[in-house]
């Protein structure tokens, strides 16, 4: 028997949202073995890899069987062919002088945010989204930085509301923290931020001394012109921000696994006797330390993405899942309900009607018109009173579950 286990794990919520979700789907389709339940509920993507990716990753398998070209453990911090190639396309066509050398390859932006704790210091004060992807919650809790649940919220984190009165862009709060983590696109509520709202939060970080966790997992989907792609346009962002991307919502890449972190040389920090030290290093020495690179072939698959093909079917994919996300919006609208996200990310965020809570809604949905979705109340305190719908589906699954929205009025109505 193993004694003094890290009783952090005892805080944790018991069950995972899409569990929960899970198991109520599985018990309906137990009582109407019929019925043709559309899935809106995962953030999981449904087109397959972009084929130039599927060549190059063939030719890196072929790679491997011969001794001239096989590759072992590579560079723990991504290959040099796949942080140019980033560094190029993602950042200076964008006028941001990201460096390939800041960029650290990884398999997926789940695994950075839960391990950039590795960096933060004791007793650090954590803000984040609420609602928000649950990651960014539920790693500090298993770091020990949460402090006591009490009514459903941790004493010790600093929660930030996004409603529909702030855009669900929430600003900075008055007291001190050591790291904020921001979404945008966000996941659950589809909201993008303005350069002018992200430049608040960033003179916040370099007056607090706070580092930004920029997740920006869905920077693909972004359609609105003026939108912020990037942290680091905002002014004096690579002093104080950590910027986080994945290749799973851009490329198909949920199964393949690879994403990447951008730790700018400018950012720097302070050990407790006062001397200064590079974040970048730290970082390098904790990925040298823990983890041994993301997959050649995989890493391949990745750099194939930049190429004009790789370009042209990754957006060819993000337009099929943004033209669903314009069809049930449209549908959602029509039904009378207040609807939002969908424009700059591929999750609609709706408000339930008539003050029902998220798992009513999610009931209804599916009793009447055999729809799965994702109780916004999943997501945080500020999610209750919210439904999440994914655009992640094939057009024929989108267009049934939307033709299903508009002729049930009736239905909504009756909410
Ligand atoms: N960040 C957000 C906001 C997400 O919604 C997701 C996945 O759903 C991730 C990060 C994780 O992405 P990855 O598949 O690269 O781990």
């Amino acid at each position: 028997m193993i004694t003094n286990i890290n009783d952090s794990f005892r805080c944790l919520p018991q069950s995972y949202l899409f569990s929960d979700v899970a198991a109520r789907l599985r018990k309906y389709k137990e009582l109407h073995p019929e019925a043709d339940i559309v899935r809106m509920d995962i953030g999981d993507v449904t087109l397959p890899i972009p084929q130039a990716s599927i060549q190059a990753m063939h030719r890196a398998v072929d790679d491997m069987a011969s001794s001239e070209t096989f590759r072992g453990y590579g560079p723990e911090q991504g290959y040099d062919f796949l942080r140019e190639a980033i560094a190029e396309n993602d950042y200076h066509a964008r006028g941001l002088s990201v460096k390939a050398d800041e960029i650290f390859i990884s398999d997926g932006a789940k695994s950075d945010l839960g391990n950039l704790g590795d960096l933060f210091g004791d007793n650090f004060i954590v803000a984040l989204p609420d609602p928000g992807y649950p990651v960014y919650s539920d790693s500090n809790v298993i770091d020990g930085r949460a402090g006591e649940l009490e009514d459903g919220r941790w004493s010790n984190f600093i929660y930030l509301e996004a409603t529909p009165e702030n855009g669900f862009v929430p600003e900075p709060p008055f007291e001190h923290a050591d790291v904020i983590y921001l979404c945008f696109p966000n996941n659950p509520t589809g909201a993008s931020i303005t350069l002018e709202k992200l430049q608040a939060w960033v003179d916040y970080a370099l007056r607090e001394g706070a580092l930004l966790i920029y997740d920006s997992a869905y920077e693909a989907y972004i359609t609105t012109t003026g939108t912020v792609h990037s942290v680091y346009e905002a002014t004096g962002a690579e002093r104080c921000a950590i910027e986080v991307r994945s290749f799973s919502k851009t490329a198909g890449f949920t199964g393949l696994r690879c994403g990447y972190t951008v730790v700018p040389h400018s950012l720097k920090g302070r050990y407790k006797d006062g001397s200064e030290v590079e974040v970048r290093t730290l970082w390098n020495r904790r990925q040298c330390t823990k983890f041994n690179g993301a997959s050649y072939i995989v890493q391949r698959g990745a750099e194939a993405l930049f190429t004009p093909e790789g370009r042209g079917q990754v957006r060819k994919n993000v337009e099929t899942y943004m033209s669903n996300a314009r069809l049930l919006r449209e549908a959602l609208t029509e039904a009378g309900l207040e609807v939002y996200g969908g424009v700059d990310a591929p999750y609609l965020w709706i408000k339930c009607p008539d003050g029902i809570t998220s798992w009513e809604m999610f009931d209804r949905l599916l009793d009447n018109l055999q729809l799965s979705s994702t109780p916004g109340s999943g997501f945080g305190r500020m999610g209750e009173g919210f439904l999440r719908l994914t655009a992640f589906n094939t057009p024929e699954k989108t267009c049934i579950a939307a033709e299903r929205i508009r002729s049930s009025q009736k239905i909504f109505n009756k909410f």
